[in-house]
């Protein structure tokens, strides 16, 4: 005999009971059934809702008994057959009618005993079973409805019963021994030993079900529901959960007893004594392979089998001095626990002995800290002990499967994955038999942890990438073209899944936890919110998705600001603007270190030379050693452009002008031509260097004179034509000697400085064209001739390509 049961899902409706129908009648030419049935979908909480209104005098409940009322007898319409409808109608409306007198006799006394609420929901399923028994009927199908009831007896903890096996047992077997093909029943109910209906807590039909095939020694448990198989994680919190193929009794148990919905914990108990195995199936997909619970996993197994959490917990630590080498705190700690019937659901205990840590339901907070309080007043009073901490809206995430225990590392794994992400880890457990490895950490952080957790343990090795990029100017409209057309690349090369999940301009910001698409970000952007720094930078916060990147594409102080908040946040920063890492160096070495902190990485390459890889060459040598002697380079492209095509015949006046016009300069090119750019530049690789230095402390050589920095841009050119021979004069100077002029930034033995220099041809710094930067360093080991760097120092296109180099560095 074959036991099977469909849950609320599986009957929610007319169409979904005949979708349960088919397959009952498939399954049914193989064998007897015993078929068990939830509650239509949502019918129990209807219930509940009904009751509790109905004692607290609210009338509102006739309302909800109403909407009750109309779902089944609409059910009843659609199913049964017009001539025996009105047979069927009157027995759902018989059920109908003891509901309404219960809550009726509630509302009137305004109580709600626990006995009565089972007595209220126990109709979910009296009547549910009743419908589908009767669709059968109209069906063909040769079936009798059996009132579990008779069958399955219970003490009498009302809400929650706990089964008399033996009583039980003895009944299954008497009546299954004769059954009809189909026995159809109602989960979740029983009664008590004077016959008073109970019920076996909430989800518990699974738990009937699995009573009765445990009693029947049935061939097989199959459980229906709306998902195909046990799934590696809550499929609703992380979408890239899958079925488990397979799974032993053990880890099944340990799943679902710590949140796994999808199965109630204690349904494991009574096929797990029989070894009878179970099969997880989806009704809307019966042809899925589903999951079996089984005796041993087998030899593919994979270590971590799922990933579940419980929602709503508070820690409760009791310390104190007093309780080192004192045998009997924890029995006192534990029976207090238990006389309040707290269910202690994880424990921890430090080695020196000085405290004890336990998980509970928030909802027990209030009776645990009472029960314990008054236990150890004593010891409270005379300071021995503290008064009890509790910390709540905490969530317990655990790793689940057998093989755990064989591997090395897995917790290691397990919190440095949680650490990476800026999930904070309040307490740990592990069971000595290595099922399961639990974590304490904050509510808030749940669905990222289970998700860290997947993508560590099952989806190896696509890593998700979720960006938050500010700018959409030249260069973070490039990059966003870039990232499109890299994207598939990404995912099949280096398994990365990158995707933008928050895009702004200065004036609107957009977000898609699914990832904006780049083929229409134009569209989505102008149709989205006004745009703040502080709001978006509280979306990206609140978003809490794991290895998040802030990229800043602007040239904004404002922007430069708030890296501090990301990096916190542990969100890393990719940026091209050169104001944060060129501030005052006390705050770049707070933003490097909140980086380090939060685990993670706050990149800014393009800061100088754009793409070049210059500030990554220069971290590499100093990683692994090396001392950086001295620095040379060439960083400004608007000085290049100048300086390469001032010749005899042109007037300094003109280049620059031209230089203005073409866009090579600022608008002020004065900001250019004193080199205030070049210095930040200079600063920063100096900085990375691994040396402490300030802007101030950068010595520059002004070759224009001083009055042709006062005034306006108007006036600045006005004295360039005045001073014209003071530029000619340096420019056949150096071409005299057969050098040229370039603008060069130094560093030299903990000094550095910017200025003009006339350069000779053997020098590395002669031969440079248009756009190029070069940086040439001189270390211990390369002491002689020095590691050059050189290549296109600006431009958007490359810009872009550095930026989208660092995003990607910051998950590798
Ligand atoms: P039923 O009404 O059939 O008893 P439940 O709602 O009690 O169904 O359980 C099935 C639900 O459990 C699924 O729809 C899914 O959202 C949830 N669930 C939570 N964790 C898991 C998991 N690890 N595997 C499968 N389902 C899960
Ligand atoms: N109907 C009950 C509940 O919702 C039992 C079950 O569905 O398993 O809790
Ligand atoms: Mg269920």
């Amino acid at each position: 005999m074959k036991v099977l049961k469909f849950g609320g899902s599986s009957v929610a409706s007319a169409e979904n009971i005949d979708k349960v129908v088919a397959i009952v009648k498939e399954k049914s030419e193989e064998g007897k059934l015993a078929v068990f049935v939830s509650a239509l979908r949502g019918i129990t909480d209807k219930l509940i809702a009904a009751g509790k209104m109905a004692a607290q005098g609210n009338e509102d409940y006739k309302d909800v008994l109403n909407e009750i009322e109309n779902r089944h007898l609409a059910e009843v319409r659609k199913l049964i057959p017009i001539a025996n409808q009105s047979a069927v109608l009157s027995q759902v409306k018989k059920l109908l009618n003891e509901l309404e007198s219960t809550c009726e006799g509630v509302f009137l006394i305004g109580e709600l005993s626990s006995k009565t609420l089972d007595r209220i929901m126990s109709k979910g399923e009296l009547l549910s079973s009743f419908i589908i028994a009767e669709r059968m009927k109209s069906e063909g199908v040769n079936v009798s409805l059996k009132d579990t009831r008779e069958l399955i007896k219970t003490d009498s903890n009302f809400g929650k019963a706990a089964v008399d096996f033996e009583t039980t047992n003895l009944r299954c077997w008497q009546y299954f021994n004769q059954a009809s093909d189909v026995t159809v029943l109602p989960g979740f109910v029983a009664t008590n030993e004077n016959g008073e209906t109970t019920t076996l807590g909430r989800g518990g039909s699974d738990y009937s079900a699995a009573i009765v095939a445990g009693a029947i020694n049935a061939e097989v448990l199959e459980i229906w529901t709306d998902v195909s198989g046990m799934m590696t994680a809550d499929p609703r919190v992380v979408s890239q959960a899958y079925p488990i193929e397979r799974i032993s009794y053990g880890e099944a148990f340990e799943l679902s007893h710590f949140g796994a919905k999808v199965i109630y914990p204690p349904t494991i108990q009574p096929v797990l004594e029989k070894r009878i195995p179970v099969w997880v199936k989806n009704t809307f997909a019966p042809d899925d392979a589903g999951t079996l619970i089984h005796e041993n996993g087998n030899g593919n197994d994979t270590m971590v089998k799922g990933i579940s959490s419980i929602n709503k917990i508070a820690l409760m630590s009791l310390e104190g001095s007093g309780m080192v080498g004192v045998p009997g705190f924890s029995k006192r700690l534990f029976e207090a626990l238990a006389r309040e019937a707290v269910n202690v659901i994880l424990i921890t205990q430090s080695s020196s002995e000085h405290s004890i840590c336990v998980a509970i339901n928030e909802a027990d907070i209030i009776k645990a800290k009472t029960a314990i309080d008054s236990e150890f007043a004593f010891e409270i009073s005379v300071k021995k002990v503290d008064p009890v901490m509790i910390e709540r809206e905490l969530s317990i995430v655990a790793l689940i499967g057998d093989k755990m225990k064989n591997h090395a590392g897995v917790s290691g794994k397990m919190f440095s994955a949680l650490g990476k992400n800026g999930i904070n880890i309040r307490a740990i457990a592990q069971g000595s038999s290595e099922k399961n490895i639990s974590t304490v950490i904050n509510e808030k952080d749940v669905k990222k942890g289970l998700n860290v957790l997947h993508e560590e343990f099952f989806e190896k090795p696509i890593k998700q990438l979720n960006l938050f990029i500010t700018g959409v100017g030249n260069v973070g409209s490039k990059l966003l073209d870039q990232i499109k057309k890299q994207q598939r690349f990404l995912s099949e090369e280096l398994r990365l899944n990158v995707r933008v999940v928050g895009l702004a301009n200065s004036k609107k910001m957009a977000f898609n936890d699914e990832g904006i698409c780049l083929e229409s970000w134009k569209e989505q952007l102008e149709g989205g919110e006004p745009m703040t720094l502080t709001s978006f930078a509280k979306h990206a916060k609140a978003k809490n998705m794991r290895n998040s990147v802030f990229v800043d594409n602007s040239a904004s102080e404002d922007v430069a600001m708030i890296y501090n908040d990301y990096l916190k946040s542990s969100i890393s920063v990719v940026t091209c603007n050169k104001i944060a890492a060129a501030s005052a160096y006390q705050n770049y070495r707070s933003l490097k270190r909140a980086a380090m902190d939060h685990n993670v990485s706050f990149l800014f390459e393009t800061n100088v030379g754009a793409g070049l890889p210059i500030i990554g060459t220069l971290n590499d040598m100093v990683r692994s050693g090396d001392r950086i002697r001295k620095i040379e380079a060439v960083l400004s492209g608007s000085l290049n452009f100048i300086f390469n095509n001032f010749k005899t015949g042109v007037s300094f006046e003109e280049i620059v002008r031209q230089a203005q016009t073409e866009g090579y300069t600022e608008p002020d090119p004065r900001i250019d031509l004193t080199g205030t750019d070049v210095k930040r530049k200079i600063l920063i690789l100096i900085r990375e260097s691994g040396v402490a230095m300030e802007m101030d402390d950068i010595n520059s050589d002004p070759f224009m004179p001083a009055d042709c920095l006062e005034g306006s841009v108007d006036n600045f050119f006005e004295k360039l034509k005045e001073h014209k021979q003071v530029f000619d004069d340096l420019y056949t100077e150096a071409s005299a000697k057969g050098e040229k002029l370039k603008f060069v930034a130094t560093y030299d033995n903990g000094k550095a400085s910017v200025g003009l220099k006339s350069v000779a041809p053997e020098h590395p710094l002669y031969k440079l064209d248009g756009k190029d930067n070069i940086v040439l360093f001189t270390t211990d080991r390369y002491p002689d001739q020095p590691l050059i760097v050189k290549g296109a120092g600006a431009g958007a296109d490359v810009t872009a390509s550095g930026i989208f180099a660092d995003i990607i560095k910051t998950v590798l």
